[in-house]
């Protein structure tokens, strides 16, 4: 066991739907992974598009963790209550000349976005999504699961955007906005996430803030090779069964088994065992 005593964790789902368990397994990692080194966590609801979000999905989510002892340190922040802090993050990068606005549509790039807009000048009449204008040519990162990564510029990432054509906040910037709010230390979720690394490592670059570390779980994925999802109709996690989704979910991870019917008592047990060198090295794992 570590002694962090400053490490702070979280675990954000998106309120598109209920818990599922691809999300469980996010979520519990995350928590051992606090708990263990006596770090804090908390929950994060990231209801930043208003079309994709489902009346009462974070409320039942919250519930569903509850349900399976999982409980927030702080108020749970909701991501939708914070769209000041996100102009703000804009302004500061728009007056560093960080941003550039883009009005390309989505077709007309096949792949990764070529920096088309980069030296064009759009007047401000069309509406348009604003980018970040990348600076770094690599970024590297020390994954505590996945190991050292590299992604190069124009190859792995582009200029990505931060605020969208639709007017709404774009995912990088706010939650790397939020994780330094809450002084997040270590960022533990799927690894679905890892390619998001490299632009929010930039943001944080432009920003002046030392980038969190990473732990990259592998993603839950269903008997046809594609990962759990709300898209992919994932079943609801029943809360009836708790002990055994949180037995379930140890398992996936290489963690051992607790005998136990009571969510708390697998929890704290599974806290003293928790172990990062034994969750598997992989991108994805079917159940
Ligand atoms: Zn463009």
């Amino acid at each position: 066991m570590t002694n962090h005593p400053h490490y702070v964790g979280r675990f954000a789902p998106s309120p598109t739907g209920p818990l599922h368990f691809g999300s469980l397994v996010a979520a519990i990692g995350s928590y051992l992974d606090a708990r263990s080194a006596r770090g804090q966590w908390f929950i994060r609801v990231e209801d930043l598009d208003p079309p994709r979000t489902v009346r009462g999905a974070g409320r039942h989510i919250l519930k569903q963790l509850a349900d399976h002892g999982l409980v927030s340190d702080h108020p749970v922040v909701y991501q939708s209550q914070r769209l000041q802090h996100f102009d703000n993050a804009l302004s500061i990068l728009q007056t560093e000349g960080r941003l550039y606005s883009c009005n390309c549509p989505r077709r007309s790039y096949p792949g990764l976005y070529p920096g088309t807009c980069r030296t064009r000048e759009l007047s401000g009449s069309q509406p348009s999504a604003l980018r970040f204008r990348v600076g770094e040519t690599t970024i590297q990162q020390k994954d505590l699961v996945q190991g050292a990564v590299t992604w190069t510029y124009g190859k792995d990432f582009g200029d990505f955007i931060v605020h969208r054509k639709d007017g709404l906040h774009a995912y990088q910037l706010a939650v790397v906005i939020d994780d330094i709010a809450q002084k997040v230390t270590r960022i533990v979720r799927g690894a679905d996430l890892l390619s998001a690394t490299p632009m929010q490592t930039c943001l944080y670059n432009a920003l002046g803030v030392q980038s969190p570390e990473t732990l990259h779980l592998p993603m839950v994925l269903g008997r046809d090779g594609q990962k759990l999802s709300k898209q992919t109709h994932a079943p609801v996690i029943n809360t009836a069964s708790a002990a055994d989704n949180l037995n379930q979910a140890l398992a996936f991870l290489n963690q051992p088994a607790i005998a136990s019917d009571n969510p708390k008592t697998i929890l704290s047990a599974a806290i003293k065992n928790w172990r990062t060198d034994r969750i598997p090295k992989l991108m994805g794992k079917t159940l």
